[in-house]
């Protein structure tokens, strides 16, 4: 499916989990500029070279589920690099649908521009800011992750920041390096997700699944950011 200056790679068209408190539709985008071993689309980080759905088709969809959805969530991949990213937002809340966003603030210029027409955020902290390229392969990553964190907290739109944790990326002190930056920002919720095997494509992090000791390092974390969620 495409539109121009997005290059979508499908659609799940009904979703309780994506968006907190709202039904919604998920458009999900292709390509990602990061390579986090963890990741469970892997077949969204490329960009594709044919386009299986159209836009205009998707748009007179959402146009008939009126009433039936409250939203629409762009996820990905990485919508951020998807330069006509305002102008699908744009038409997806003429509809009427509140909007929603997953990222891992690659693009922190872009996502400040679209935070005008968001009503969440969904914002991956992958690693302490120091630390990223160890998590996502990419050199300058957490630069950028860090930018659009203060864009999304400056923007005074609800959000979610969320971790992923798999003991081979993160260890404990990596975690509360992050309970740390976030506390320094004065966030006060944050969403633990324990590594999830399904989709993951990297064997050796499948292999190896020897659980955090919560029971200790829970305190510690909720000592810096009180709202802690695991899930
Ligand atoms: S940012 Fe998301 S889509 Fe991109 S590689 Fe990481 S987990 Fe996969």
């Amino acid at each position: 499916m495409s539109r121009d200056g997005v290059e979508f790679g499908g659609l799940v068209p009904f979703s309780t989990v994506d968006f907190p408190g709202r039904l919604a539709a998920v458009l999900f985008t292709r390509g990602c500029p990061l390579r986090c071993r963890y990741c469970h689309n892997p077949h969204l980080r490329r960009r594709a070279d044919t386009q299986a759905l159209d836009w205009a088709s998707t748009i007179a969809w959402l146009g008939r589920r009126k009433g039936l959805l409250d939203a629409v969530v762009f996820s990905g991949g990485e919508p951020t690099i998807q330069a006509g990213l305002a102008d699908a937002l744009t038409e997806v809340r003429g509809l009427g649908f509140a909007t929603g966003l997953h990222t891992a603030g690659t693009v922190p210029g872009r996502l400040a521009r679209v935070l005008p027409l968001l009503d969440w955020v969904g914002l991956d902290v992958k690693a302490p800011f120091a630390r990223y390229a160890a998590v996502t392969g990419s050199t300058g990553a957490g630069a950028r992750a860090y930018r659009s964190l203060e864009a999304v907290l400056a923007s005074g739109i609800d959000y979610e920041l969320r971790t992923t944790m798999h003991p081979a990326l993160l260890g404990s002190e990596d975690l509360i390096a992050i309970a740390r930056d976030l506390r320094a920002r004065g966030v006060r919720d944050w969403v633990l997700q324990p590594f999830r095997p399904a989709g993951c494509v990297d064997e050796a992090l499948v292999a190896r699944t020897e659980p955090y000791a919560l029971d200790t390092l829970l305190p510690t974390l909720r000592r810096l950011v009180p709202g802690i969620v695991v899930r």
